[in-house]
């Protein structure tokens, strides 16, 4: 009887602390996570709703014939809004070109990141040049001839 009171005990609270103490560290991950969340940079085209599509598609419209910088800048704003990211310090969001050009990629991304390439210059006219995302950029290039 004795042994099994002190069995018990040992079970009950011993190998208590190893499992709590893994239960607090995946919880404390969990919550370094979810902190930084916000900072998702990217969206996909492909997975927005129709209407933030249209949105997006008219605000990037906007910003092509846009004839000032704060008109120019109000649009990607738009942009920014509908994808649900942060609107980047250049304030420039583009559309991989890959969406109708290409593997059907629809990353909206920083026009300004690193390894971005260039499908197409801008129209005269326009301020908006087709861009490649730096994932579709790296593994199928299709740089301007220009
Ligand atoms: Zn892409
Ligand atoms: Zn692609």
């Amino acid at each position: 009887m004795l042994n099994w009171v002190l069995w018990t005990h040992h079970t009950a609270t011993e190998p208590r602390k190893g499992p709590v103490q893994r239960i607090s560290t995946t919880l404390g991950a969990t919550v370094a996570l979810m902190t930084h969340a916000p900072a998702r940079l990217h969206a996909d085209y492909t997975a927005l709703s129709p209407t933030a599509q249209a949105v997006i598609d008219k605000a990037f419209e906007d910003a092509d014939a846009a004839l000032t910088t704060s008109d120019y800048t109000d649009a990607m704003e738009y942009v920014a809004i509908a994808a649900s990211i942060p609107l980047p310090a250049s304030k420039d969001l583009a559309v991989c070109d890959c969406l109708h050009h290409g593997c059907g990629c629809g990353a909206i991304f920083d026009s300004h990141a690193q390894g971005v390439v260039v499908t197409a210059p801008a129209d005269p006219d326009c301020n908006l040049s087709q861009l490649q995302c730096p994932t579709c950029g790296h593994d199928h290039p299709r740089p301007s001839a220009a």
